[in-house]
């Protein structure tokens, strides 16, 4: 997971909320989430799929500037093509492309 925030360093805290929001994707809510960082009911969840077999989920805050990523092992639960970011994808489309070693093989 990696995350970014407003504060200069990532709390225990803020781990287990952006946990927290990870079980909440089972769920199938999206949007307004409670924040882990500043707690407004402002975060989204958005998918890319960069790459044939590569998906990744994102935690965006509206409110601040957290966000968070998971790598996921394959399609997330409740996946939908219709939560997936254009901008986001290309950012991790470009992370793929740099990459300094080919990522493993499944
Ligand atoms: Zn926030």
């Amino acid at each position: 997971m990696q995350t970014q925030s407003s504060g200069s360093y990532i709390t225990k805290d803020l781990i287990l909320g952006i946990n927290r929001l990870w079980s909440q994707t089972d769920g199938g809510v999206f949007d307004s989430l409670e924040c882990p960082s500043c707690h407004h009911r402002s975060v989204s969840i958005w998918f890319t799929h960069p790459r044939a077999d590569q998906y990744r989920t994102w935690f965006i805050c509206k409110q601040c500037r957290l966000e968070a990523r998971f790598i996921n092992s394959g399609p997330p639960k409740n996946y939908t093509e219709a939560r997936i970011n254009e901008h986001l994808q290309a950012h991790d489309s470009e992370c793929l492309a740099r990459a300094r070693f080919p990522w493993p093989p499944r």
